[in-house]
């Protein structure tokens, strides 16, 4: 569907002078695929991306409430731009602010008593409005503030990305979460969980792909739940998607994330042996290694449980290179639930990781439990467990070294004559190479695992995909 009312805006903005944008995002890969969008809104009503905030016409501020003081960064960034914004003015430049994501989702209000400087607040899914909202300010009618959960579908009203993404890409395809887990502000900020129906995901994935993407990767909160309508009338899961994305021509590599161990279905998990175009790696969170934790967190799963899908996953597809999350100091956990974490992690080995200490986050149920972890003891933890994540992931590195491995090419190297780009188990990997070969997946030999990345030699230029 494409929303009409905006296209009068579009014809009376390109009779006037080019203006500028300058996006800040912060926080997970779906912010990000949401920054790109509101870009592709604004592109339209002549707005060009700037990197340098000073020159913008319009600034937005996507933010990310999952961790840490997120209301008081925004607050501190906002500062930094009230700065821009007056200076602007004072030179006779108008400047608009706005505050986009789920701060904004969650602290609409109190954002625009705090920083009435601020024009327009709005959730991650409003901002298909954006262009409407940004219109009202210019008609200076005074602040806007959408932060509801519309009955209609963002997705419907998005234009189609009409500039070169490079050579990988995101597609959100499902977005919220009903699980509601003790620590976690994502159903209250994202909304309940929503699949994108299967069309709208493979016209999106086959524009990309006509701009000259080779890699996507589908995004969601639980991606692995992903159950949207098909153009048959019924229900598609992931693989069926994947499955139905691997045919589109130029497409060479689908990655997806992130997974829930509770919708990690045989099917999937088979899909990893199957489907080539199924990258070997996968971001499974397990959040704790400890049952009364994992209990607390209302996760759902058990250790035990976890243990047996990276079973049937490396049974599938021996390769795989495993991530996944941890969240260290939930309120309740012993120092017995931490080793127990750290079982896990030596057991299972993993490719690469994040770890976290735990945020209470407000609204939450865990934020309000009366056993709350010192935090020096959280720091001692996280400093342990990260310790033994990074020998994990320098170890699977130097692994890789010796292998010959199919790479993409997305970009230069640093270095003179470089290309980068990454292997199927997302490391970063350089080689010599002409710069014809960016776009193109090539085969290298991995020659020397380094602190951030891998070199390697071009054995192959293109392979036979
Ligand atoms: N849906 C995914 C899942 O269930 O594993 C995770 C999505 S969440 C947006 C990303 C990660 O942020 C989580 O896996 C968790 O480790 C971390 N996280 C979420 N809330 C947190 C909190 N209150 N404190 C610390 N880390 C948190
Ligand atoms: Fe948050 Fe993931 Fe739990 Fe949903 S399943 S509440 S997104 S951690």
């Amino acid at each position: 569907m494409v929303d009409t009312s905006f296209t009068h805006i579009a014809h009376s903005t390109q009779t006037i002078q080019q203006r500028y944008l300058h996006v800040i995002t912060w926080g997970c890969q779906m912010n990000v695929y949401d920054s790109n969008r509101m870009v592709d809104l604004l592109r339209p009503l002549g707005y060009k991306v700037t990197d340098e905030a000073e020159k913008a016409d319009v600034l937005i501020l996507n933010t990310c409430h999952i961790r840490d003081k997120a209301t008081e960064k925004v607050f501190s960034e906002l500062g930094r731009l009230r700065q821009i914004k007056e200076y602007r003015e004072d030179q006779g430049n108008p400047t608009l602010i706005a505050v986009a994501g789920c701060v904004a989702q969650a602290e609409g209000e109190i954002i625009l008593k705090r920083a009435p400087y601020v024009d327009i607040v709005f959730g991650p899914q409003t901002y298909h409005r954006l262009p409407k909202m940004i219109l009202d300010v210019a008609r200076k009618s005074g602040n806007v503030i959408e932060t509801d959960f519309p009955t209609e579908s963002k997705f419907d009203f998005l234009p189609a990305p009409d500039e070169s993404q490079g050579y990988t890409a995101f597609l959100t395809i499902q977005e919220g979460c009903d699980k509601f887990c003790s620590f976690c502000v994502v159903p209250y900020t994202r909304g309940a969980e929503e699949s994108r129906p299967v069309q709208a995901i493979i016209d999106e994935a086959t524009h990309l792909c006509s701009l000259g993407v080779k890699e996507i990767s589908l995004l969601g909160q639980n991606v692995n739940a992903y159950h949207g309508q098909g153009p048959d009338g019924n229900i598609w899961d992931l693989v069926k998607l994947a499955e139905k994305l691997s045919t589109i021509p130029g497409l060479l590599r689908i990655r997806y994330t992130t997974s829930h161990p509770n919708d990690m279905s045989d099917s999937l998990i088979a899909a990893h042996r199957d489907l080539p175009t199924l990258m070997p790696f996968l971001h499974l969170p397990v959040q704790s290694g400890s049952d009364r934790i994992l209990k607390s967190m209302n996760r759902g799963h058990t250790v035990s449980e976890y243990y047996v899908i990276i079973e049937k996953l490396k049974k599938a597809k021996p390769d795989i290179a495993l991530s996944s999350d941890f969240i260290i100091g939930h309120p309740g956990e012993t120092n017995e639930d931490f080793k127990a974490t750290m079982k896990l992690v030596q057991d299972i080995t993993f490719a690469q990781a994040f770890s976290f200490k735990y945020s209470p986050r407000p609204g939450t149920s865990a934020a309000v439990s009366m056993n709350q972890i010192a935090e020096p003891e959280k720091d001692a933890r996280l400093q342990e467990l990260q310790a033994v994540l990074k020998d994990q992931q320098t170890q699977f590195n130097k692994d890789t070294v010796g292998r010959k491995i199919p790479i993409l090419f997305t970009h230069k190297g640093r270095k003179e004559g470089q290309i980068a780009g990454k292997s199927p188990y997302l490391q970063a990997v350089h080689a010599q190479g002409n710069d014809s070969l960016i776009g193109q997946e090539c085969v290298v030999e991995i020659d020397e695992c380094l602190t951030f990345s891998l070199s390697g030699s071009l054995v192959k230029e293109s392979t036979s995909h």
